[in-house]
C-alpha cells in the first residue's frame, strides 16, 4: 500500500459555526459490507482505494473507524417542505464526518446517510435502506457524467440489519462528498437564531463558495445574486435532459448549486410539462415544468433571511434583494435557451429561436415522444437520415414540418453538418437513467446481484458515447410500468 490510506479531516463547519449543528456519532454497525465503492472519486478525495476495501476502511465509511480531525456533527437546518415550514429539520439520519481538501484544492464534505437516530430524527428511525442509498449513488453519478453540479456517493454499505418501511428492507449506509451541505434551510434554521448567525453563516458561505465577493460593496447582496445564478443555471441543466428532482423543498436546495438528496426523483421518458414521480406530490407542486419557479420561490425564501445584512432599511433592503430575484426568470430562460440551442445544433441564438423550440415541445407533449430519444435523433437528420426520428411519432410525417423549419433555421448558421451533427451527440445523452432500468438493479442488488448495477453504472458513465449492444438502455418505461412512481423518506 502506497501513500496514505485517508486524506487529512477537518471541520471548519464545526469550527466557525457554533449553534448550527450538534456533535454525534453514528450507529455502531456490527458487520458493515461494502457494496458499491466509486474509485474515482475515491481517488479525487484522496483515499487509498485499497484501505477502503478493508475492514477498518469500510468501518470508516460508516463512521465507524474514527480518525484523528474526525468530528462528526448532525447539522441543524429548517426548510419550507411542501410549501410548510418546519424550523427545526436538521441531519434525522445524517452526520457531517468532515472535510477534505480534493486532488483539485476544492473543499469537499464527508457525509453519512442512514447513520442512526439524531435530536433531529422526529419520529423517524434515522435508517436507510439499500435500494435508496444505492439509488442515489445511480442517479448522482449519471448527473456527473452528464456534466451537471451534483453531490456524489462515495460508497454504499450494507448493515446487514432491517429497515422497516412498508415491507421489511435490508440497511445500508451511504457516504457521499458536496463541495457544502449548506442550504437554503440552513439560512433558515440561522435567521431563527438572530441576524448575527446569519452573517456568520453568509460570511462561511462567501469564503467556501463565492471568495470573491467578500470585497464587494454589498457581499451579502452579491451571496443572493451568485445564488440565483448558481440556481438558474443548475435547473436549466435539469431542464435540458429531462431530469425531475421530485422534492425540492428548501432544505433540499444548495448555496454551492449542486443538485442535492436524490430521493424521488426521475428522468422524464415521453415529454410532458405536468409529470411527477413524486407519490406525495398530489399538487404537482414539483412537477417537471413547474421546476423553475419553484427555485424562484425557494430563492425568495433565501432573499428573506439575507435582508437585515443587505440593508438597515428594510425598505431599502427589499428593494435591493428584488432585483437579482426578479431577474431570476430572465436567467434562467437565457440559460435554458442557450442550451436548447446547443441540442438543436444552432451556433448562435437568435430571438426567434425560443418559437422553435416551444413549438418542438408542444409537438411532443401532444404526441407524447421520448424526449431522451427524439433529441438524440437529431444528429442523425443534421446526417441526412430522418428515420429514427420518425420512428418516435405514431404518425411520422407530423413532425417534418417541424424538421423542415428547422433545416432552415440551421442553413442560416451555414455550419459544416459534421460538426454540427458531431456536436449535438456531446449535448444530447444516449443513455439517461430510466426509471424500470434503475429499479431492476436496484432490485437485483437488494437480493445480492451486483451485476446489472456495475453495467448501469459503466453505461452512465459515458452518456453521450453511443455503443452497440445497449439498445436496452435506451428503451422507455414498458407500458405495464406506467404510473410508475418513486417514494420519499425511505
Ligand atoms: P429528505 O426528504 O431526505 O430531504 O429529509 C427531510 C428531513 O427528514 C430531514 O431532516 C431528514 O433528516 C429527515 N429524515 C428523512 N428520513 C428520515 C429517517 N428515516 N429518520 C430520521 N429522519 C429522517
Ligand atoms: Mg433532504
Amino acid at each position: 500500500m502506497s501513500g496514505r490510506q485517508f486524506p487529512e479531516l477537518e471541520n471548519t463547519f464545526a469550527r466557525d459555526l457554533p449553534d448550527m449543528f450538534e456533535p454525534w456519532s453514528a450507529d455502531r454497525v456490527e458487520s458493515p459490507r461494502l457494496l458499491a465503492l466509486n474509485e474515482s472519486l475515491a481517488d479525487e478525495l484522496g483515499f487509498d482505494v485499497d484501505w477502503l476495501r478493508t475492514t477498518e476502511g469500510t468501518r470508516f465509511l460508516v463512521g465507524n473507524h474514527v480518525v484523528d480531525g474526525m468530528t462528526p456533527i448532525a447539522q441543524a437546518y429548517a426548510g419550507h417542505q411542501f410549501g410548510g415550514y418546519s424550523p427545526r429539520l436538521g441531519d434525522g439520519r445524517a452526520l457531517l464526518l468532515g472535510e477534505v481538501i480534493d486532488s483539485q484544492s476544492q473543499r469537499r464534505d464527508l457525509h453519512l446517510k442512514g447513520s442512526g437516530r439524531t435530536n433531529f430524527s422526529r419520529g423517524g428511525d434515522g435508517k436507510a435502506a439499500i435500494g435508496p442509498m444505492l439509488r442515489e449513488y445511480i442517479i448522482g453519478e449519471a448527473m456527473h457524467a452528464l456534466g451537471i453540479p451534483t453531490t456524489r456517493a462515495l460508497s454504499v454499505v450494507a448493515t446487514e440489519s432491517t429497515v422497516v418501511r412498508t415491507e421489511r428492507l435490508p440497511g445500508a449506509v451511504l457516504c457521499r462528498a458536496a463541495s457544502s451541505h449548506l442550504r437554503v434551510g440552513s439560512f433558515q434554521y440561522a435567521i431563527g437564531l438572530s441576524v448575527e448567525h446569519v452573517r456568520r453563516l453568509a460570511d462561511y458561505a462567501i469564503a467556501r463558495h463565492y471568495p470573491d465577493l467578500a470585497e464587494h460593496e454589498n457581499p451579502y447582496l452579491s451571496l443572493l445574486d451568485a445564488v440565483i445564478n448558481a440556481q438558474a443555471s443548475l435547473i436549466a441543466q435539469w431542464m435540458h435532459v429531462g431530469f425531475i428532482h421530485g422534492v425540492m423543498n428548501t432544505d433540499n436546495m444548495t448555496i454551492s448549486g449542486e443538485t442535492i438528496d436524490y430521493g424521488p426523483c426521475a428522468f422524464m421518458d415521453s415529454y410532458s410539462p405536468s409529470t411527477v414521480f413524486s407519490s406525495i406530490d398530489h399538487q404537482g407542486r414539483y412537477a417537471y415544468g413547474n421546476q423553475p419557479n419553484i427555485a424562484q420561490w425557494n430563492l425568495a425564501r433565501l432573499a428573506e433571511t439575507l435582508l437585515p445584512l443587505i440593508d438597515a432599511q428594510s425598505d431599502t433592503a427589499i428593494e435591493l434583494a428584488m432585483v437579482p430575484l426578479t431577474d431570476f426568470p430572465r436567467r434562467f430562460n437565457e440559460a435554458w435557451l442557450a442550451g436548447m440551442a446547443r441540442k438543436l445544433g444552432l451556433g448562435t441564438v437568435e430571438e426567434e429561436d425560443r418559437e422553435l423550440v416551444d413549438d418542438l415541445l408542444t409537438v411532443l407533449t401532444a404526441q407524447k415522444v421520448d424526449y431522451t430519444n427524439f433529441m438524440r435523433s437529431l444528429s442523425l437528420c443534421v446526417r441526412g437520415d430522418r428515420s429514427r426520428t420518425h420512428q418516435l411519432f405514431d404518425i411520422p410525417p407530423s413532425i417534418n414540418p417541424w424538421l423542415n423549419r428547422w433545416d432552415v433555421r440551421r442553413a442560416r448558421d451555414a455550419r459544416d453538418p459534421q460538426t454540427v451533427a458531431v456536436d449535438m451527440d456531446t449535448a444530447n445523452p444516449a443513455y439517461v437513467p430510466r426509471n424500470h432500468m434503475v429499479e431492476q438493479a436496484l432490485a437485483a442488488a437488494t437480493h445480492g446481484d451486483i451485476a446489472p448495477l456495475d453495467e448501469l453504472l459503466e453505461v452512465l458513465q459515458s452518456p453521450f458515447d453511443e455503443r452497440p449492444g445497449l439498445q436496452r438502455y435506451t428503451e422507455p418505461m414498458p407500458s405495464d410500468w406506467d404510473g410508475y412512481m418513486t417514494f420519499c423518506g425511505t
